[in-house]
């Protein structure tokens, strides 16, 4: 038998999460069921955060949008804030499994399992979301590409909570793009996936943001590839030279895995598809 807490207000939840009994925090347990199921988890206490209104709230905020952490996927994606501010995220959510998955399944939980295959975690790493995080004595905000310190691996300490994340504004004239490699169509856990953002001035990519997930154990930024694009007209070219730099940060980052021979040149050429289809359709 297991104890299950359901608070209503962030303080309670934050107290109980202090308790002895030190509850596992239970968002739509969409992964924390089946770990449990599986065997792998055997939590004596649960702390149910979805009836906390701070964790519930998707809003415009100054300089930028705050999204709860207990919103699902199915709300990120028919939510008019992120719609109009941050498409990509809204693209994120839509390509998570199934939509009973969707509509369980919360961002902050995404962030939190850790998990390197995670669809969302990525394109708020792109964006530079920060997460809002809590205990009973006091918050700290913590950079997404921060708080996931690798694969299962997160710098939540016993007692923390993410509340929400923050998401700052994006320059004007700012297209955006999201896609997936999954084994197949329905219900696939990602192979890769990535997001990406790239601001024009005068026909030329005057900031880039860029995040291949799956493919490293957290996600992260790719600050070579996206100096190679700032300042420069693109062209094919130059989305296939920024396409072989990733595969060879990725490279150095996890050294050859079996999966590499497959995953090195398939990420190359998503990243310039994802770049191309950015800059030509992006939202
Ligand atoms: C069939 C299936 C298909 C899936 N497909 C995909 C997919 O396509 N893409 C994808 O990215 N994921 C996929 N997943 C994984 C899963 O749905 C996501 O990782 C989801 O975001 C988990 O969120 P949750 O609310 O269900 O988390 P939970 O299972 O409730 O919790 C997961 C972990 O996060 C912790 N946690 C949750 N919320 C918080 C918080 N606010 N603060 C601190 N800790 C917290 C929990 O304690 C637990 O350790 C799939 C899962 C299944 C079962």
């Amino acid at each position: 038998m297991s104890t299950f807490y359901q608070p209503a207000a962030l303080g309670e939840a934050l107290s109980l999460l202090a308790g002895a009994d030190r509850p596992a925090v239970l968002a739509g347990g969409t992964d924390i069921v089946v770990a449990r199921r599986e065997g792998k988890r055997a939590d004596t206490a649960y702390l149910d955060i979805t009836r906390i209104p701070e964790l519930r709230e998707t809003a415009q905020a100054e300089g930028g949008v705050t999204l709860g952490a207990a919103v699902t996927f199915s709300e990120m994606e028919n939510s008019t804030v992120l719609q109009t501010h941050f498409p990509l995220l809204c693209q994120a959510a839509a390509s998570v499994g199934s939509p009973q998955i969707r509509s369980r399944g919360t961002v902050g939980g995404n962030v939190a399992n850790a998990s390197p295959a995670a669809d969302v975690a990525p394109a708020l790493a792109a964006l530079d979301a920060v997460a809002l995080v809590q205990s009973k004595s006091g918050a700290r905000r913590v950079p997404v590409a921060e708080l996931i310190e690798g694969a299962a691996k997160t710098a939540l300490d016993p007692g923390e909570l993410i509340v929400s994340f923050f998401i700052p504004a994006l320059p004007p004239d700012t297209r955006q793009g999201f896609d997936k490699i999954g084994r197949r169509n329905a219900l696939s856990i990602a192979r890769l996936n990535g997001a990406c953002a790239l601001t024009a001035r005068g026909g030329k990519i005057a900031q880039a943001r860029l995040c291949i997930g799956a493919a490293t154990n957290r996600p992260h930024r790719f600050a070579e590839a996206e100096a190679l694009l700032c300042g420069r007209a693109p062209d094919e070219a130059l989305f296939a030279e920024a396409g072989k730099l990733i595969s060879a940060a990725i490279l150095e980052e996890t050294g050859t895995r079996a999966s590499s021979v497959y995953k090195l040149p398939v990420a190359a050429e998503f990243t310039a598809a994802l770049l191309r289809k950015t800059w030509e359709e992006g939202i």
